[in-house]
């Protein structure tokens, strides 16, 4: 018998030392994917945040910031077409220079494992909002060719929650070469098979990370149309 079962992290493939006790000889339920150094090296996104979006005040000047919002968040909840569709987004994590190189390797290396480093989480967020649906954002054909596999559908399965694969990529993601304006102004990104009812439903959206907030609120729009009560969205990194 393996009394001590290694772990090696999946970030930089060192040992983990386990944890000596009843229950680390006993049971394997709380595997370790991480090393504690590479734990200590995500930014857990604390303090005051904007409403909205997730976003941190504490590094933000005052000049971007309006009353409980950040200044992105305003100008879309001033916008008619846009206002009260995403009701809050929920970042995990601060997009540092170490999270931008795991989720490098996420993406781009199809390191599907890798999503098990942040499944517990993720899985704590979801436990907290308890939506009806999750619906991970997807990839355009071309992306998931590319990279095999959707890393915001990743995510959601390790948590064992079951994924509402209702919304499909009607145009290119070149569009992300675009600027912001450009990109807003675009027609709708997504499209919808109403394969559930939506009615009166808290749905929450999957993704990785929040840059403008933009491929969310679009696909909000459509999700609220169908009827949902709310929508939320969770990510990885803002
Ligand atoms: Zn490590
Ligand atoms: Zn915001």
């Amino acid at each position: 018998m393996d009394l001590f079962p290694q772990d090696y992290c999946f970030v930089c493939h060192e040992p983990i030392r386990p944890t000596i006790g009843w229950k680390a000889i006993f049971s394997k339920e709380k595997a370790s994917y991480i090393c504690p150094p590479c734990q200590s090296k995500f930014e857990t996104i604390i303090g005051e945040t904007c409403r909205i979006c997730c976003r941190p005040f504490a590094r933000l000047d005052e000049k971007f910031r309006d009353g409980d919002l950040c200044h992105d968040c305003f100008r879309w909840e001033k916008d008619e077409h846009w206002k009260g569709l995403l009701d809050k987004n929920h970042s995990l994590f601060l997009y540092n220079e170490f999270l931008k190189e795991v989720i490098a390797r996420f993406k781009f290396r199809g390191d599907y494992v890798l999503a098990k480093i942040f499944v517990e989480f993720f899985r704590n967020k979801l436990d907290e909002i308890k939506a009806d649906f999750y619906v991970p954002i997807p990839l355009s054909k071309e992306r998931l060719y590319e990279r095999g596999f959707n890393q915001a559908a990743a995510l959601l399965s390790e948590t064992g929650l079951p994924a509402t694969e209702i919304l499909t990529r009607i145009h290119s993601e070149k569009q992300s070469k675009k600027s912001r304006t450009e990109r807003i102004h675009l027609l709708q990104v997504f499209q919808l098979t109403p394969s559930v009812q939506l009615q009166e439903k808290k749905v929450v959206l999957i993704d990785d990370i929040y840059t403008t907030g933009s491929t969310l609120r679009h696909a909000a729009k459509l999700l609220k149309e169908a009827g949902a009560a709310s929508v939320q969205s969770i990510t990885l990194a803002r």
